[in-house]
């Protein structure tokens, strides 16, 4: 689980350099590497011989505490979403069919978990004789559901190989040392704040902290009290840069840090463009899905370019795939094509749903990831969207609704705003744009919006109606959920 300056260790005890380091802090509490490895190693104790283990992921110490055990015991894990509806948890169980529940002491548990077996995952046990790893690489160690952005989630079977080679690939390309520590506000029960934020520092002997809840407090006083890094989705990245203008603290913060990251959605033109303007720090963006873990990235000393993801991750295959299935070779910032990935770092299958499995691998093992992008002449990847809501074609044309929601969002009376295709008679599809105002009592008007676009993109690219909504409907990462758009 953790690789220590030069030494690697797959049954989780601290490589010597890191023993008594913090390894991770989630509020108050903390543990070091030796009380982490104590902990774990006292859960894989008792969960030996176990196959699949639910993990109730509320952002606390012990939910780091259950998935370290559950690799250790070389199980897999199941990370719940503690805010899922009845339904979608139901459904998670179902198929997944854990044997057991793994929760920190006092968390209420819904009735759809009743059936299980409970352990209460105690951070503060141990030392435990650590059960010796008999897991291969290929043996799954998570079994993560998808966003469920553009449909029901999917289980996506990820491989003890996938988390290493994906971790490994991080590091080298961030540069992580035993040194870094990372901060974070994200969710446990997707890869983002899982894998990266939580299981990604530690390879190396760095630490986490978890500010519980996501602020722009708590990550100013963190960066400004020592931590290198920090990880976010775009709407925590919209607050930072609404925030920034009254707060040198957190100017001060983000100046300091070693790496800004954003990621699991675009992060819009102008949130980047205000924290350079603000910070002199550009954040870098990294493209990744829960399928495939991470596919690309700026390297710690790369340059990170508003609106791009950056190059491929050592180890992983990518390209951009015409809808006959042709390869694209041109790198002209224009030819849009089907990103299809290949490499360690892919799930083995979508559980239970040998026909989505089938269906989302090419013959020669390409993945497909259903986003559309295109390719910089420099190698930068430029996501236009995804294939399913985000490629409108009206009167003749392709056009990508992120270039123009980013157009949308540099109007100051626009607070957000999402950009989707309606059918229409003329057209085949017309634009629509789902707008937040900043004020809504002097909202821009649809002719004024259309016009804002038309000037900075092109005319065919304005959108044809504007609908004007209080808030947008996001899932629990601040993506935005556009099959709620078009379902009214
Ligand atoms: P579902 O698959 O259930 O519909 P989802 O695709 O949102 O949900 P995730 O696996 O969490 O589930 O998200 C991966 C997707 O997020 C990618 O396929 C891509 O569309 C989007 N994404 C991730 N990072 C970025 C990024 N930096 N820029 C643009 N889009 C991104
Ligand atoms: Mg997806």
């Amino acid at each position: 689980l953790t690789d220590g300056p030069g030494e690697r260790s797959e049954t989780g005890v601290p490589p010597d350099g890191v023993r008594g380091r913090t390894a991770l802090r989630f509020g108050e509490r903390s543990l070091t590497y030796d009380e982490l490895a104590g902990a774990a190693g006292a859960l894989a104790a008792r969960l030996r011989g176990a196959g699949r283990v639910a993990v109730w992921a509320t952002p606390e110490l012990e939910t780091a505490v259950a998935v370290t055990g559950v690799l250790l015991a070389g199980a897999a894990a199941v990370p719940l979403n503690p805010k899922s509806g009845e339904k979608e948890l139901a459904h998670i169980v179902s198929d997944s069919a854990p044997e057991l529940v793994l929760a920190a002491p006092g968390s209420r548990l819904p009735d759809t978990l009743a059936e299980l077996e409970r352990i209460d995952v105690d951070a503060s046990a141990g030392p435990g004789a650590a059960p010796r790893e008999t897991a291969t690489a290929e043996d799954p160690a998570l079994i993560v559901y998808t966003s469920g952005t553009t449909g029901p989630p999917k289980g996506a079977v990820l491989p003890r190989r996938a988390l290493a080679t994906t971790l490994d690939a991080l590091a080298d390309a961030w540069r992580w040392t035993a040194d870094d520590v990372l901060v974070h506000g994200l969710p446990l029960f997707h890869v983002h704040g899982l894998v990266l934020g939580t299981l990604g520092p530690l390879r190396r002997g760095g630490g986490v902290r978890h500010l519980g809840r996501f602020s722009t407090d708590g990550v100013a006083r963190e960066l400004n009290a020592g931590a290198t890094m920090l990880f976010g989705v775009p709407t925590m990245y919209h607050r930072i840069a609404e925030a920034l203008p009254a707060d040198p603290e957190l100017v001060k913060a983000l100046g300091r840090a070693r790496l800004l990251v954003s990621g699991s959605a675009a992060l819009p033109v102008h949130d980047h463009e205000r924290i350079a303007t603000a910070t002199g720090r550009r954040v870098i963006e990294r493209y990744g899905m829960t399928e495939t873990l991470m596919n690309t990235s700026v390297r710690a000393d790369g340059e990170p370019r508003a609106g791009t993801v950056g190059v491929p991750l050592p180890g992983v295959e990518l390209r951009l795939v015409e809808e006959d299935g042709t390869p694209l070779t041109a790198y002209d910032g224009e030819s849009v094509g089907e990103i299809q990935v290949r490499g360690p770092n892919l799930f083995t299958e979508y559980l239970n749903r040998p026909d989505a499995t089938a269906a989302a691998f090419t013959a020669d093992g390409w993945f497909r990831t259903g986003d559309m992008a295109v390719r910089e002449s420099d190698g930068y990847v430029r996501i236009v969207g995804r294939k399913a809501t985000d490629l409108i074609k009206s009167g003749g044309y392709k056009i990508g609704a992120g270039e123009i929601e980013n157009a949308l969002l540099e109007h100051p009376g626009v607070r957000e705003a999402a950009v989707t295709g309606e059918p229409d008679a003329d057209l085949g599809e017309r634009i629509v744009a789902w707008i937040v105002p900043t004020a809504p009592e002097a909202r821009p008007t649809a002719e004024e919006l259309a016009d804002h676009v038309a000037r900075r993109l092109a005319p065919h690219k304005r959108p044809r109606v504007v609908r004007y909504l209080d808030a947008l409907p996001r899932n629990d990462m601040g993506k935005i959920m556009k099959r709620a758009l078009a379902d009214g």
